[in-house]
C-alpha cells in the first residue's frame, strides 16, 4: 500500500529502526525493492533522484512506481530524491508521490530556507511528506564532484546549532544530516561522526536521514539507527553488485561457448536477482532487530 513519508518514518521511530530508501531508475530495481519489502515484512521507500533523469525519466518510471506501490501488500512510500527544482517537484506531486526531498544544500542558508518553505507549502496541498537537507555531503547523488574529494573532507557537517531553527523555519517533516557519509563509492573507509548526530538528535524532534548509506558497515548502521537515523538512502553498492552479477552472467555464457548468443532478458534477470538479495539483506540490517511488521 502507498504510505506517506511522515507515516513510514513514524513507524521507524516507534520501532527504533530505519527504512531502506532505494533509488529505482529501472523496472528491475522497482520490482526488487518492493519484492524485498514483501518477502521480509518490512516497509520500504522507493525513490527517484532528479539527477537520474538521463537513466530513466520520472514521467516514465514514476507512474509505475506509484501503481506498483499501491497494489503491494507491503508499506511502500514513493519518494522524490534530491530535487533542486520546484517545478520538477510539482510534477512528482501531481503523479502521486507520497514523499519528496527538496535539496537546497548547495544554496546559501537563507535561500535554502526560503525554497524549503515553498516546498513545504506545495507538499501540504498534496498531503505529501517533505525531507530537506542542512549541511552538505560534498558530492551529488550521481557521484558528480566526488573525484575532487576522496575523503569526503569537502562535506560540510550539519550544524547542530542551526538544525532546530531550520526545521522551525521550513516546516519540514524529516531532516537529511551530513555527519561523515558521502554519495558514490567510498575511496576510504567511511568515518561517521556520531557526536554530530547525537547532538542534532538532542535538539530536534523529527526523524533523521542518512544519505550515502551504501558502503557503510553493519555496525555503523546500527549505531546510526540507535542515534536516531530513520531513513537510509542506499543506491551505489546495490547497482555495483548488480553490474557485477551481469558481468558474471556474460562470462558464464562465454565460458560455455565463445560466440554464444547473449539475450537481454538474461541480463535483466541477473540484475533483478542481485538487487533483490542486496535489498533483503540491508532491509533486515536496517530493521535493527525489530520484528517484521507485515
Ligand atoms: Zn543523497
Amino acid at each position: 500500500m502507498l504510505v506517506n513519508l511522515r507515516d513510514i518514518t513514524a513507524v521507524a521511530e516507534q520501532n527504533n529502526m530505519a527504512i531502506g530508501a532505494f533509488n529505482t531508475p529501472s523496472m528491475e530495481a522497482v520490482r526488487a525493492a518492493i519484492d524485498a519489502a514483501e518477502e521480509t515484512g518490512y516497509p520500504v521507500i522507493i525513490q527517484h533522484a532528479e539527477c537520474h533523469e538521463d537513466f530513466m525519466p520520472m514521467d516514465k518510471i514514476g507512474p509505475a512506481m506509484v501503481a506498483l506501490a499501491g497494489r503491494s501488500s507491503a508499506q511502500v512510500c514513493v519518494h522524490l530524491d534530491h530535487c533542486e527544482h520546484l517545478s520538477y517537484m510539482r510534477r512528482a506531486l501531481e503523479m502521486g508521490f507520497t514523499g519528496v526531498m527538496y535539496d537546497g544544500s548547495m544554496q546559501p542558508y537563507d535561500v535554502n530556507v526560503a525554497n524549503s518553505r515553498r516546498a513545504a507549502a506545495m507538499c501540504h496541498d498534496f498531503d505529501c511528506g517533505l525531507e530537506c537537507e542542512l549541511g552538505s555531503m560534498g558530492a551529488r547523488e550521481n557521484g558528480a564532484g566526488h573525484d575532487a574529494d576522496e575523503s569526503g573532507a569537502m562535506a560540510i557537517y550539519t550544524d547542530p546549532d542551526q538544525a532546530a531553527g531550520f526545521i522551525e523555519a521550513t516546516d519540514l517533516d524529516i531532516l537529511a544530516c551530513s555527519f561523515g557519509t558521502v554519495h558514490g563509492i567510498y575511496k576510504a573507509e567511511p568515518k561517521l561522526n556520531f557526536d554530530v548526530l547525537t547532538d542534532i538528535r538532542s535538539r530536534v524532534n523529527v526523524p533523521l536521514v542518512m544519505h550515502g548509506g551504501s558502503g557503510v558497515s553493519d555496525d555503523d548502521y546500527r549505531s546510526a539507527i540507535d542515534a536516531g537515523i530513520r531513513k537510509i538512502n542506499y543506491y551505489t553498492y546495490g547497482v555495483k553488485y548488480a553490474g557485477e552479477a551481469v558481468r558474471r552472467t556474460i562470462r558464464d555464457f562465454e565460458a560455455k561457448e565463445a560466440d554464444s548468443v547473449v539475450y537481454w532478458h538474461d541480463m535483466t534477470m541477473a540484475a533483478y536477482a542481485s538487487m533483490l538479495e542486496t535489498f533483503k539483506d540491508v532491509i533486515t540490517v536496517f530493521a535493527n532487530g525489530a520484528e517484521p511488521l507485515a
